[in-house]
């Protein structure tokens, strides 16, 4: 299936909880999830019935999905590979998707969202271990540097996010904000991952 273009805070509403999917807006008032707590279309104010194990499972490999903008193809991909790596597999589908360059790109500030930094990646914008890299999905090492390129950061977008570039990545991650430039110190692990996320659910809906 296509990658999802439609209206992103729909995403939010429908998992209950903010995904950060709109960059600065998400921080504001603004934020549909601040100002309409319940879930999207004609039934979403009522009450419903309770969810399935199944739908709970389900819930979860959406929200996962939507965090990380993923199709579901690639998302189930994904989800072999992290089968067959060593340990938990639900930790190593995690660590596999916060080693995207996109969510690199947004974890160092370089981008005020997932959406944004994929967007940003795909036109060129960055380059790893000195080599323009423009798909998204590619997967850091340790050791690699992600920086802008020196061309990009003429670009009036660009100076406005390095000049409020504010962010904290996380301890796998070092940044060098003069020289917009990050470096992945070591590969993410459980504890990296602030977001909310049961990845044991999606063992189970995948072990079905
Ligand atoms: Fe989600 Fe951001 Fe929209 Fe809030 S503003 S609902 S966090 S995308």
């Amino acid at each position: 299936m296509a990658r999802y273009t439609g209206p992103v805070c729909r995403l939010c509403r429908r998992e209950g909880m903010k995904l950060f999917l709109k960059g600065d807006r998400c921080y504001t008032g603004k934020c549909a999830i601040d100002r309409r707590a319940y879930a999207p279309g004609q039934h979403g104010q009522s009450r419903g019935k309770k969810p399935t194990e199944y739908g709970i499972q389900l819930r979860e490999k959406q929200k996962v999905r939507r965090i990380y903008g993923v199709a579901e193809k690639q998302f189930r991909t994904y989800f072999v590979e992290a089968s067959r790596q060593k340990g938990m597999t639900g930790e190593n589908l995690l660590r596999l998707l916060e080693r995207r360059l996109d969510n690199v790109v947004f974890q160092l500030g370089f981008a005020t969202s997932r959406p944004e930094a994929r967007q940003l990646v795909r036109h060129g914008h960055f380059i790893v271990n000195g080599r323009r890299v423009d798909i998204p999905s590619f997967l850091v090492r340790q050791g690699d540097v992600v920086a802008y390129k020196e061309a990009s950061k003429t670009s009036p977008r660009i100076k406005e996010i390095l000049t409020n570039l504010d962010r904290t990545p996380p301890q796998w991650l070092s940044l060098d904000a003069n020289a917009a430039s990050g470096t992945v110190v070591a590969l993410p692990t459980r504890e990296d991952i602030q977001m909310p996320i049961q990845e044991h659910l999606i063992v189970e809906k995948y072990s079905r």
